[in-house]
Formats: structure tokens, C-alpha cells, sequence
């Protein structure tokens, strides 16, 4: 038997050549060519109606909540109600701009729960950073209504959320959605080097985007060395922008990959229901429940268990190696100042385990590992 581990991704290597080879023709690897390739394809994938394309997804969430907060004059220390549980890429991006992340609990899905959303809401704040966690859409149409009601904006963190949709669509499209920002980094469902997408649902800010993107140029290279005629070297600087564009080798990859999404996804969806119907006969075990499971891209599959560090162990003993994602972010020094704000996600998040997800995953394999951890967790 050989190593499991937990993830890992799955290139299709010789389209990905292929693409690379002509971007390498092309003469082209900054952005332009196969970025805005890749950016009409991710539109016509999605529905959404703007795409720009940058070097991580990350870069994503911190141009997101700077264009939001120009956009509508927030001020230093305004404050954007987030989640603990996630990669601290979320919460960081908020800090970026000197704003304040205020969290609130989890729910059932692991993601924003309304209830504590609502109980947050002050006078300092401006919108909500909601985290698609595992692929799930949790209840971001509740969060919206919330949202709607209180005149906030609504930042979508869809870095696990790559081919999640409910009832054929994209969430990020769904009105009320400001921004959503996707990444391709390497472990994802879309998996690049390292790359990300935002879509803003307005245009002007996609407009903007570029440009602060780009730092600050109002023209990029691409479009100054293909117009007709003479290089047009002429450029303004209109914002203090940063290097966030993503590059046409990273765009390549993933031109050849995205064909691949929805099948990929619908085998994870697979792999999920074994582990599911495994678990589901263990009373020990705790599910995450997923709201719309057959359009859900799951990018990691978790489950509660009382002892994770035991059952790490076990696993490893048969050269199977589970995972622990995502830290409760209020345990970290710097977000400290939350702790005991969010009872729920501290108390989970020290059970949570991630099993093996991914492409090279027999059913046999599911079925070997879900029988080990079943065996264990008694
Ligand atoms: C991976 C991840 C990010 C960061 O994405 P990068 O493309 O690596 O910058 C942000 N948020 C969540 C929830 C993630 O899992």
C-alpha cells in the first residue's frame, strides 16, 4: 500500500504543456495572452460578469476590501465581521487596510452563522467577509437578507469554492454579492502554482481592480504594446497600487485544468458519499452537514471526532495521513483580543480532522480509510 496523503493535486500534464508551450510562443508570460484567455473563460464558466486575474487569492481579498473601502469611505478601525474558522489569509486582508475583523460564530456548515452575524452588527460596521467553507454555500442567502436589512457589504471568500453552485448557479453571482474572490493556489480544486480570481459585480470597481492590481497604472503592458500602431508608453499612476496581477504561466495551467472542474468535482462529491454513508452509522463520528451536497466542490472533507490527535496517529500507523486545516483564528496572538467571542468554532475546531480528498483516491481506498477511522472512534 502506498502513503495517502491528505491532499493532492492532479495536473493534466500534457494539456497543461500544451498550454504553457503556446504562452512560451507567444512570447508572452506576464499578464495578457492566456490571463485574459483565462479570465473569458472563468466568465463564461461562472456567469459572473467580471473576472481579473492576480497572483493569489489572497492578493484577491486584500484589493477587495481596499476597493470597498475607497469605494464607500470606511474609515480606519471601521469593522467587517468575519469567521475564526479559515486560512488566516481572510482575517489578514481585513487587517491590511487598518480595519477591524469582528467574529462571529459557526454554524452547522462550518460557516457564518446568521444569528451570531446579526448579534454583531454595530455601528462600525461595514460588511461581512463570508468564507464558503469545504466548497459549502452554508447560509449565505440568510447573511445577504442580513446584510440588505442592515446596508452592509458582503465580501465573498470562495477560495474552496471553485464549481460550487445551487441550483445551477454560482453564489458569487447572486445580487447582493459584492465581490468574490477565487483561488487557484496549489492544493485547490483548480489547482495552478499560485493564482486567484476576483469578480467584482460591478464594473467600475473591476475597472478599478486593475489598476490598483497593477499598481496604480492606468494602462497595462499588454494593452500598451498590442494597440496598433506605436508603443503608446504614455501612463498615469492614479492609486498607490501593489504587484497582484497573476501571469500567463499560471493562466495557462489553469486553461487546461478548468475543463476538468466539474467532473473532478462531481468524483470528490463520490468520495464524500462514501465517507458519509461510513460515518453516518457511527454515533461517535460528527458529520458536516453540506447544504445542496450534489452541487457542493467539496475542496476538503472533515469530520468531528473526540480524539483527533489518537486518530491521527492510527492513521498514520497505516501511512494514511489525515489533516488539521484551520486553526480557531482567535487562539493567534494577533487575533487574541476575540477569544471566548465564538464558543461554537473553538469548541469544534479542536476536533476537526481532514481525511484524505482527492483525484488519485480509489473507492477502495474511502473505504479502507473510513473503516480504520471507524474502527478507532468508539
Ligand atoms: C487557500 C485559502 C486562501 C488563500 O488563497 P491563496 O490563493 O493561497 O492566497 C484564502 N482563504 C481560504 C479559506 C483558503 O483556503
Amino acid at each position: 500500500m502506498s502513503t495517502i496523503q491528505v491532499l493532492k493535486p492532479k495536473f493534466h500534464v500534457e494539456e497543461c504543456l500544451d498550454q504553457i508551450r503556446q504562452c512560451l510562443e507567444q512570447g508572452w508570460t506576464g499578464s495578457g495572452g492566456k490571463t485574459v484567455e483565462l479570465e473569458n473563460a472563468w466568465k463564461t464558466y461562472t456567469g459572473h460578469p467580471n473576472a481579473c486575474y492576480l497572483n493569489s487569492n489572497t492578493a484577491g481579498l486584500h484589493l477587495a476590501v481596499n476597493i470597498l473601502k475607497r469605494k464607500y469611505g470606511w474609515q480606519d478601525g471601521d469593522e467587517i465581521i468575519s469567521t475564526p474558522i479559515t486560512f488566516v489569509s481572510t482575517n489578514h486582508a481585513i487587517l491590511y487596510e487598518n480595519l477591524h475583523p469582528c467574529f462571529a460564530d459557526v454554524d452547522e456548515y462550518l460557516c457564518l452563522d446568521p444569528v451570531d452575524v446579526e448579534r454583531k452588527i454595530n455601528e462600525k460596521t461595514r460588511a461581512v467577509m463570508f468564507v464558503g467553507y469545504g466548497g459549502r454555500v452554508g447560509k449565505l442567502e440568510q447573511i445577504l437578507a442580513l446584510c440588505k436589512k442592515h446596508g452592509l457589504h458582503l465580501i465573498l471568500d470562495a477560495a474552496h469554492m471553485a464549481g460550487t453552485r445551487v441550483n445551477g448557479v454560482f453564489p458569487g453571482t447572486w445580487e447582493g454579492v459584492d465581490v468574490t474572490v477565487y483561488s487557484y493556489q496549489a492544493v485547490k480544486n483548480l489547482p495552478t502554482g499560485d493564482s486567484g480570481m476576483i469578480c467584482f459585480a460591478d464594473a467600475e470597481l473591476d475597472a478599478q481592480c486593475r489598476m490598483v492590481s497593477w499598481m496604480g497604472i492606468n494602462k497595462d503592458t499588454y494593452a500598451r504594446t498590442t494597440v496598433q500602431g506605436s508603443y503608446k508608453w504614455n501612463y498615469e499612476v492614479d492609486y498607490l497600487g501593489f504587484k497582484y496581477n497573476g501571469n500567463a504561466v499560471m493562466a495557462a495551467i489553469a486553461l487546461a485544468q478548468l475543463p476538468y472542474l466539474d467532473e473532478e468535482n462531481a468524483r470528490r462529491r463520490e468520495l464524500v458519499a462514501i465517507y458519509d454513508q461510513v460515518f453516518s452509522q457511527n454515533p461517535k463520528i460528527q458529520i458536516i452537514q453540506t447544504p445542496y451536497p450534489q452541487e457542493c466542490a467539496y475542496h476538503i472533507y472533515e469530520i468531528a471526532v473526540p480524539d483527533r490527535e489518537g486518530l491521527l496517529s492510527e492513521l498514520a500507523k497505516n501511512d494514511i495521513y489525515g489533516g488539521v486545516h484551520y486553526r480557531d483564528n482567535t487562539e493567534f496572538s494577533m487575533y487574541r483580543y476575540a477569544q471566548g467571542t465564538c464558543p461554537h468554532a473553538h469548541e469544534i475546531s479542536q476536533h476537526l480532522i481532514t481525511m484524505p480528498l482527492h483525484l488519485y483516491l480509489t473507492n477502495q481506498d474511502v473505504e479502507r480509510i473510513a473503516a480504520i477511522v471507524n474502527e478507532f472512534v468508539k
